[in-house]
């Protein structure tokens, strides 16, 4: 901890109480250079961020509600659900290391993004184009084409059958 008064960053805790109702600590610290004295606090932190929404309300961040939006964008491709609890899992560890108190819907959608276009292309799209609102239907064509220039050795979607004649 990075002394008030003179900036040196060693110190030894010369007292230590439980506050209130056991939600903090509250120390009391020596600088090891100046010997001067100060407080510190430590409290449980609010392990994942709030999502902050489009119209600015906030939510507490829901798993539960994003493994329910990635397991839809999946239906009917072949991604495992073990594989969608690891999504998951990699989304939570990255807002951990981010360690900010608040992601916007958007960032958060972002970062789906990012992990949907490893595990399955098109759970990606289906998942972009709610997020991302496309405003018509030429901009969610770009994505869909950048998808097939990132795309390694695209695979040729199956032909479709041309429009039979009429019998
Ligand atoms: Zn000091």
């Amino acid at each position: 901890m990075k002394c008030p008064f003179c900036g040196h960053t060693e110190d030894r805790v010369v007292d230590s109480r439980v506050g209130r109702d056991g939600e903090f600590i509250r120390r009391r610290r020596a600088c090891l250079k100046c010997n001067r004295r100060y407080t510190t606090y430590e409290y449980i932190e609010d392990v994942l961020p709030h999502v902050v929404k489009r119209d600015g309300r906030r939510e507490p961040f829901d798993r539960q509600k994003l493994r329910g939006s990635i397991l839809k964008s999946c239906e009917k491709r072949s991604v495992g659900v073990q594989a969608v609890d690891d999504v998951v899992a990699d989304i939570e560890a990255k807002l951990h290391d981010r360690a900010e108190k608040e992601i916007t819907s958007l960032e958060l959608g972002e970062i789906v993004m990012e992990h949907l276009q490893k595990l399955d292309q098109v759970a990606y799209v289906r998942f972009a184009s709610v997020y991302r609102q496309f405003k018509d239907i030429s901009q969610f064509m770009d994505e869909v084409k950048h998808l097939i220039k990132d795309d390694k050795p695209a695979k040729a979607p199956p032909a479709k059958p041309k429009a039979t004649a009429k019998r």
